[in-house]
């Protein structure tokens, strides 16, 4: 279950499954990443709240690939990185998104997480599943002790893809059925829901999936396609305790 917090007056999206370490949704109130205005003030406001310093709150640049690194303390470069693994505690992460689906993930019993950045091409690369891979390969996790957020993404009811999209998106799980449909000629798919079907095929069981579609609530949350190709973006934002 979702709900609203604020940061200094501004909203953040929380969800009630994740209890023990700091993890959240940024909203339009307080962006993170933009070209058009300074997100300065916004980032000592977050770095702040997590009780670290600003320049312990990592991001990697996004480029809609699979790669997937593990953020370190001495490090602030990740080129080419769309999820990132957080071990450490006196680091924050968070990455960017203006309709990809955010997914969250949290190990309740070894105390690690990551942020995965599933837009399409992520998605069809299986980059949730990947990243609960190589938190196992690499800090032995448990896909049984790892609760997934999925936050606010372009909804089912907005999100219509091309018929090679369509497929790609369909090979990554068992059954598509209700993760699509066809509405006046126009294929829609349901991107947090095939990002949950993925985690669930690996044994993931904790999973709440967000009801804002970025496109029905642009009043809260950025759009890519809704806005122009704006680069301002909300995040997702992880703190272990
Ligand atoms: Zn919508």
């Amino acid at each position: 279950m979702f709900y609203f917090e604020k940061i200094d007056g501004k909203r953040i999206l929380k969800s009630d499954l994740i209890k023990d370490v700091e993890a959240f949704f940024t909203t339009r109130e307080i962006c993170l990443k933009s070209q058009e205005f300074d997100t300065t003030e916004n980032k000592k406001i977050i770095a702040k709240y997590l009780n670290i310093s600003p320049e312990n709150l990592i991001s990697p640049t996004q480029t809609h690939s699979a790669n997937i690194d593990v953020a370190i303390e001495t490090r602030q470069n990740y080129p080419d990185t769309d999820a990132l693994i957080l071990t450490e505690k006196d680091l924050g992460i968070f990455l960017n998104f203006a309709d990809c689906t955010p997914v969250i993930l949290y190990d309740k019993k070894q105390n690690i997480g990551a942020i995965a950045h599933a837009g399409w091409r992520g998605t069809a690369q299986k980059i949730a599943p990947l990243t609960v891979e190589k938190m196992g390969t690499n800090f032995n996790s448990k896909p049984k002790d790892i609760i997934a957020i999925i936050g606010p993404a372009i909804g089912f009811c907005c999100y219509s893809v091309g018929e090679e999209v369509y497929e790609k998106l369909k090979a990554t799980v068992k059954n598509f059925d209700e993760l699509s449909e066809i509405r006046e000629g126009n294929i829609f798919v349901d991107l947090k829901n095939i990002n949950k079907r993925q985690l669930e095929e690996i044994g993931i069981q904790e999973i709440d999936v967000c009801p804002y579609c970025t496109v029905c609530d642009n009043d809260k949350f950025f759009s890519y396609r809704n806005e122009n190709a704006t680069t301002s973006r909300h995040s997702a934002v992880l703190k272990l305790r």
